[in-house]
């Protein structure tokens, strides 16, 4: 049994909990229109990390509440839990963070720029 510390509720059973798959995924806002490869990239392409990576969690069966979590997939140890709408804190998290592909694509840059003013 593995536990996961929710940040709302404390530890809990890994079977109250369900995996929402990769984490900072940031969707290209409509006003930054990019290349239907690059749209394409954004919506299918998904890591699949053999070591640390980042990844949502939701508390499906305690207070259904999302948070983020940076995880090893190879000894399955959450190294670090936090909120949604954040970054990682710790060494591992930043590094997972800064080296994924994802930092560098046009539905990266088409989300993090502002929208025109109309
Ligand atoms: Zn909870």
């Amino acid at each position: 049994m593995l536990l996961i510390d929710c940040p709302y509720c404390g530890p809990r059973n890994e079977e109250e909990f369900s995996c929402g798959g990769e984490a900072h995924i940031a969707r290209p806002l409509a006003e930054n229109p990019i290349s239907d490869a690059a749209f394409g990239e954004y919506l299918f392409l998904r890591d699949n990390t053999k070591g640390v990576f980042l990844e949502r969690w939701r508390h499906a069966s305690g207070c259904r509440r999302w948070f983020n979590a940076v995880r090893d997939t190879v000894s399955h140890e959450f190294i670090e839990i936090y909120p949604m709408n954040s970054k990682p804190k710790s060494k591992a998290g930043k590094a997972a963070f800064a080296a994924n592909w994802r930092r560098t694509t046009d539905a990266e840059a088409a989300a993090q720029k502002k929208g025109r003013k109309s």
